[in-house]
């Protein structure tokens, strides 16, 4: 069913500032940029000091092409969806959205966000806009799919979010269609795979990424209301420190 197509947006605010009352004040301009995260809390030490960090800047030309590596066994479904305006991205949170397998282990979907511009660049290009989708395993471990967006269609599956997007820092809305994650991927699921971190404060490490190779489109109206809210929030590239990046073809 194609129920996200309906334009029927009765959508249900709510402020919730609690979740915003603490924390730090990081951002992606001035003395709080994401030059300084690691100055603005103990805690956020590994922004600097991490030796593998995200996002990454990928050169086609470095990456190693394995045999091995399998696809994503992507296994998302259709359900319900909030969206919150969080103060740094407009992120979507699934409670029960399916699922990725990479090497046999599962990680639920959690949630998905966007920054602008893309924070991974593909030989030194970023685009528009990129979605993560952030997923979870039993054990904790995080793994992201990077979705990146190029400037044309209007996205139908960003149409719910991007429609009512939540103006306000701490807004919340309960969308009233269905969200199912697999609307967002490329028919092309080959993708760049390498070990990072969060790329926001405090930039945890042992994440799981996967950047999907083939943009989707997106309408430059689209494009605008989100940088309405969010001009720029995009940590700057990080360098490699010898890491692989694999090339891993999509079945
Ligand atoms: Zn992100």
């Amino acid at each position: 069913m194609k129920s996200k197509l309906l334009l029927a947006a009765a959508c249900a605010l709510s402020v919730v500032p609690l979740a915003f009352a603490e924390g730090h004040h990081w951002s992606y301009q001035g003395h709080s940029s994401a030059a300084h995260w690691a100055e603005l809390d103990e805690s956020f030490k590994t922004c600097k000091l991490g030796k593998h960090q995200s996002p990454i800047d990928v050169d086609t030309r470095a990456v190693e092409r394995s045999a091995d590596a399998k696809p994503i066994g992507f296994a998302y479904a259709a359900g319900p969806g909030e969206v919150v305006n969080n103060g740094h991205t407009i992120q979507v949170n699934l409670p029960a959205a399916g699922s990725v397998t990479l090497d046999g282990v599962e990680y639920k979907l959690l949630q998905f966000h966007f920054h602008t511009p893309s924070e991974e660049k593909i030989d030194g290009k970023s685009y528009p806009l990129v979605a993560h989708l952030v997923h979870k395993n039993a054990e904790g471990q995080l793994a992201v799919v990077a979705v990146l967006f190029k400037a044309g269609k209007e996205n139908a599956a960003l149409k719910p979010v991007f429609d009512h997007l939540p103006a306000k820092e701490g807004e919340t809305r309960k969308l009233d269609v269905a969200v199912d994650a697999a609307d967002l991927l490329p028919a092309n699921r080959a993708y760049y795979a390498f070990t990072g971190s969060l790329t926001t404060p405090p930039c945890s490490e042992e994440v799981r990424w996967q950047v999907l190779k083939t943009p989707v489109e997106l309408s430059r109206s689209q494009l605008a209301a989100f940088r309405k809210l969010y001009r720029m929030n995009a940590r700057p590239v990080q360098p490699l420190n010898g890491r692989k990046v694999l090339a891993v073809n999509s079945n």
